[in-house]
């Protein structure tokens, strides 16, 4: 059976030590709360994951993650961090394809779909990103287009390898916003991505599939939204720099 998630994705925020007395408040508050098939992730920037890996030891259902990692194994590529070398810090996961590494870093679903395979072959997790503009949903394309960034992305992967990714829908137009898709949209389309999983793949695979909803999700709407069939948590942007409202969205 699939995994309940929830993950934060402090994005470029908090110094070292400020990112440390965060995840500190973090572990105490949740570490009780996450059983079973229930596990809470952090995705912290580079300079913080092995302190936060050493601090998550012993918490089996606590875990750590990266927000990126390169397409290449190693190499001169001066300022990059590999997969290799997030792995060797203690993390787990790795977003990618985030809507914000896609419109600032040109990311686009050939390069995801390297990093995707680069990530899993060093024994990452990846949590792959998909999601429309406002403008996408407006004009009524996004499920072609959330159609194609799967294709394009992750279905290139075996049965085994797929088996390894958390898909989390974003629509861009709810990241950061205030602006939350409501249940019933955010449902609509994660049935839709699951059903594209089942169709490229089977029932079962599709079945065993966490996806992930993010956009502007907070205490308030977590609820609602996790209640719905096909929502197995969460990608928490801005509410997971809290940890009130972290182990709120958690609970
Ligand atoms: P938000 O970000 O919760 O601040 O909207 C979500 C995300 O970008 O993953």
């Amino acid at each position: 059976m699939r995994k309940k998630i929830v993950a934060g994705n402090w994005k470029m925020n908090l110094d070292y030590s400020e990112g440390l007395s965060l995840f500190s408040e973090i572990v105490n508050m949740v570490k009780d709360e996450v059983t079973g098939d229930q596990i809470a992730v952090v995705c912290s920037p580079f300079i913080h994951l092995h302190s936060l890996a050493q601090l998550a030891k012993g918490y089996d259902k606590v875990a750590i993650g990266a927000q990126n990692a390169h397409q290449a194994e190693s190499g001169a590529y001066t300022g990059e961090t590999s997969a290799k070398m997030v792995k060797s810090t203690g993390a787990e996961y790795v977003i990618l394809g985030h809507s914000e590494r896609r419109q600032y870093f040109g990311e686009n679903n050939e390069l995801l779909a390297a990093k995707t395979d680069t990530a899993l072959k060093n024994g990452l997790k990846p949590i792959f990103c998909i999601g429309e503009t406002l403008e996408e949903r407006e004009t009524e394309v996004h499920f072609s287009l959330i159609q194609t960034q799967l294709e394009e992305g992750v279905f290139h992967l075996s049965t085994e390898q797929f088996a390894q990714i958390v898909l989390a829908y974003e629509p861009v137009w709810a990241i950061g916003t205030g602006k939350t898709a409501t249940a019933g949209q955010a449902q609509e389309v994660h049935a839709f991505i699951r059903n594209a999983i089942a169709e490229k793949y089977n029932q079962q695979v599709a079945d065993d599939t966490s996806i992930l909803y993010g956009g502007s999700a907070n205490p308030k709407n977590a609820s609602e939204l996790f209640s719905q069939p096909d929502i197995d948590g969460g990608l928490i942007g801005g509410a997971s720099l809290k940890s009130r409202d972290f182990l709120d969205i958690v609970k």
